[in-house]
């Protein structure tokens, strides 16, 4: 079990009893995380890349220093590291920057585990282009499998989207070998690293990946700023699709010229203060080893499965943990009710279809409840958990017909 001092995050000191168990939402933040943001608008909290004065350079050296963080934690260049709003925004930034490859019967395949900002922005490119969404059959685990993979990968397609993790289930998609397989017919391959980066090791020269889209604040750092990998060569032949201050080289009446990558990708004035307060996120998360980050969160889901998987009042999910997250619902009972009942007991977990509605429907339910686990709960909080559900399940028991 890892070390994590509860003292170190702010909003659990200032809730006692809260258990929290909703980090696939969002994670929680440490104070050296909320110290540095509260740095930068106390001592240098002016604009990046423009000014010739001292705090502005300090700013700039802070902000760009990100770059170097990042490329070390996916082992990449830091070249290769564009500042973005988080994933969603990666994601749609990709659609726009690779549609112009995109052409009628070009074919892009997804899954019913992408969340929505994953499938829809490529359901508007299919729809302006005539091109084609191609799904991946999942196992009968909800599992994708490099063999389901072969069966739709032709000479047609252009694109593959592949979730790492998925943020309902919890399972873990072969990225590597998919990416491989992808290759070899000549497509791009997009990584949603929203639910794996924050988790486990992911280095993208050893997946080969040609983009990797992943958000702050699901490890440890502040809302609304995220990174997209891309790898140069590629990153840098796309055509940017927000224009403005910093990513231009030059601006005629006519015409403009632009930055090589990243800068042309990176329009306006960003989210300094959280991609600067990003670094110590990062590096907390390093200093504890995303080996044992990812084992960790994973075992405080098994628990919780071994210790909910025989009441038969329970339609398990997540029936072999690959991550930290399990989701279940009460049998007859809607997802929000059973995480009402939890919440009166402190525990604080997401209930619906997690941005992810076509998994649900695939599932047949409306909605689950899911906990995400994180480097900051323990395994009281995943006992106190399975006695909520119990709880639940005796509650609930009159209600079901
Ligand atoms: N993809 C996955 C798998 C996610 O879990 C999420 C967040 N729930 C996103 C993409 C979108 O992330 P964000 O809201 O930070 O842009």
């Amino acid at each position: 079990m890892l070390e994590v001092k509860r003292a170190d995050f702010p909003v659990l000191v200032n809730n006692e009893k809260m258990i929290y168990m909703d980090s696939a939402a969002t994670s929680l933040k440490p104070q050296i995380v909320i110290d540095k943001i509260n740095e930068y608008y106390t001592k240098y909290g002016v604009n990046i890349h423009r000014g010739v004065y001292d705090l502005s350079s300090k700013a700039t050296d802070e902000y760009e220093e990100l770059r170097t963080v990042v490329a070390k934690f996916i082992n990449c260049k830091p070249r290769e590291v564009v500042y973005t709003k988080g994933t969603t925004n990666g994601l749609n930034m990709l659609a726009q920057i690779l549609k112009a490859n995109i052409h009628e019967g070009d074919e892009i395949i997804v899954s019913q585990l992408d969340h929505h900002s994953l499938v829809m922005p490529w359901q508007n490119v299919a729809k302006e282009k005539g091109a084609k969404l191609v799904f991946i059959e999942l196992n009968e685990k909800n599992q994708i499998t490099i063999e389901n993979f072969k069966k739709v990968l032709t000479k047609k397609t252009k694109i593959v989207n592949l979730t790492y993790v998925s943020n309902v289930l919890g399972v873990v998609a072969p990225v590597k070998e998919i990416t491989k397989l992808a290759h070899e017919i000549g497509a791009i391959v997009i990584c949603d690293g929203a639910q794996a980066v924050p988790h486990m090791k992911v280095d993208v020269q050893d997946l080969d990946v040609d983009f990797l889209a992943f958000s702050g604040h699901k490890m440890l750092g502040p809302t609304g700023c995220g990174i997209l990998y891309g790898k140069y060569d590629l990153l840098n032949s796309l055509e940017p699709e927000e224009f403005g201050g910093d990513m231009n080289d030059g601006v005629e009446m006519y015409d403009s010229t632009f930055k090589d990558a990243p800068e042309k990708f990176e329009a306006g004035t960003p989210n300094i203060a959280g991609l600067i307060a990003l670094k110590p996120a990062i590096e907390y998360l390093s200093k504890l080893g995303m080996e044992n980050v990812h084992n960790h969160s994973l075992s405080l889901a098994k628990y919780v499965v071994e210790n909910i998987k025989n009441n038969d009042m329970i339609e398990l999910y997540t029936k072999e943990p690959e991550s930290g997250i399990v989701t279940f619902n009460i049998k007859g009972i809607h997802p929000h009710d059973t995480a009402t009942f939890l919440a009166a007991q402190n525990i604080c977990v997401r209930a619906g279809h997690h941005c992810a509605q076509l998994i649900t429907h695939h599932l047949g339910c409306m909605g689950t409840v899911r906990a995400s686990f994180y480097i900051y709960n323990t395994i009281e909080e995943a006992q106190a958990l399975v006695a909520a559900i119990n709880g639940a399940c005796e509650y609930f028991k009159e209600w079901i017909i």
